[in-house]
């Protein structure tokens, strides 16, 4: 099967509809939904809607085995050793805040914690919340220039206190891809634990959380052509099951007496009340969508349109990109400051050419601060992103650049 651009594109309603077309370039921020995971949401709420895990009548039945096989497909998305190490969450940054406050339970002070700087807040935050609760250390690993997440700085960080290593796989502001595998090693030559943020990864193509050698995985349904409100920490289950529970109420637990209660294996441990399951059979949905794609096919398509972008932005006077300018381990995401120009302002200005562009600090303030900023534009492109996307950005820009100047 080779990729049909316009074909794909037809597949997302909202695009599809638009009226005039819109070019949608915040595809970091949330993604648009793919027809798959619509009709899959529809079909259970019309069909199969029931509570799970409880009832014992056919239909909650079907409701249970429908969230069951979402959980199936997300293991296969991931390449997961089993199903029972996909703990469904609300989002990434719920999965970041499970790992910190669970994991982080068995950590004590003095014991330390590696992030980097080019950290979302959401796998930053945590931390800084456990560090306050326990007393442990947290480390920095410093960003290049360009604001790679520099692995080998490693070699100096970790000792044998270190007890987790937790960074992006893929920067949500410069679409730097981070060299996992030199993460990896680090961490085990000091017997500390690797979780890996996905949220800017998975829009990108399956991921093999068993050729990574990490230890836990997290990411959000909305930034993958799912649905909102639905996420995903995978671990592994050796892990999960050390892990007390973050959450507490029904369907976590063994059994509960007055004076206290037994839980549940994992991942039933860490999805405690009624889960959003129809938007789990939606992320279900998608993700077998995406694993069916041509992704040799669509990483080139992607791989053109940010080469169109770099050189185009390149040529615009005032105009920084952040991150590599390169295509080297990368995704089209692409940070720029225009100097003298609030990023707000050329946000609206770009609105009205039907361009819909990213202005802030992205939730990453401490790149921001590497970069000497407090906020920039920024363009994420998705697979269903054309040539024309891109011309209409570029365009747009030159009328910001003579409006704004
Ligand atoms: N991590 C990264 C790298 C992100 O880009 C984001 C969202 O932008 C998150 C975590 C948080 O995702 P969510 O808001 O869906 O929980």
């Amino acid at each position: 099967m080779s990729f049909d651009l316009q074909a794909t594109r037809a597949e997302f309603p909202l695009l599809a509809l638009a009226k005039p077309p819109l070019h949608y370039l915040d595809n970091a921020a949330t993604s648009q939904i793919h027809q798959s995971a619509l009709q899959a949401m529809a079909d259970h709420d019309m069909f199969r809607r029931a509570n799970i895990m409880r009832g014992t009548y056919r239909l909650a039945e079907a409701a249970t085995t429908a969230y069951e096989e979402a959980r199936a497909r997300v293991a296969r998305f991931l390449n997961a050793f089993t199903p029972n190490e996909v703990v469904f969450t609300s989002g990434a940054t719920s999965a970041l805040n499970l790992v910190a406050h669970s994991f982080g339970e068995s950590l004590r002070s003095g014991d330390e914690v590696i992030v980097s700087l080019a950290e979302h807040h959401s796998n930053l935050v945590p931390w800084q919340l456990l560090r306050q609760r326990t007393g442990i250390i947290l480390k920095f690993l410093p960003v290049t220039a360009d604001g790679r997440i520099d692995a080998t700085a490693l070699a100096g960080l970790a000792t044998s206190r270190c007890r987790l290593i937790a960074v992006t796989h893929c920067s949500n502001v410069t679409g730097a891809v981070t060299d996992i595998a030199a993460i990896v090693a680090a961490a085990r030559s000091v017997g500390a634990r690797v979780l890996v943020d996905g949220a800017q990864q998975v829009q990108h193509g399956p991921v093999d959380v068993q050729a990574l050698g990490i230890d836990f995985y997290a990411f959000s349904g909305h930034k993958c052509y799912g649905p909102t409100g639905i996420g995903v920490l995978w671990a592994r289950h050796a892990l999960l099951d050390a892990m007390p529970p973050f959450l507490a109420g029904g369907g976590m637990v063994g059994e509960v007496t007055p004076e206290g209660s037994t839980f549940a294996r994992p991942p039933q441990r860490f999805e405690a009340g009624t889960p959003p399951i129809a938007q789990a059979v939606g992320l279900g949905a998608a993700l077998s969508w995406l694993t069916t794609l041509p992704w040799g096919d669509i990483r080139r398509h992607e791989q053109r349109l940010l080469q169109a972008l770099l050189a185009g932005l390149a040529r615009k006077p005032g105009v920084r990109i952040l991150g590599p300018t390169d295509l080297e381990a990368r995704h089209p995401v692409v940070s720029f400051d225009i100097a003298g120009l609030h990023p707000h302002d050329v946000c609206q200005v770009l609105d009205r050419h039907g361009v819909a562009l990213r202005g802030g600090h992205h939730c990453a303030q401490p790149l921001m601060q590497h970069f000497g900023l407090d906020g920039a534009n920024r363009a994420s492109i998705a697979l269903y992103n054309s040539l024309a996307d891109i011309e209409a950005l570029l365009d747009g820009l030159d009328d910001v650049i003579e409006v704004l100047r």
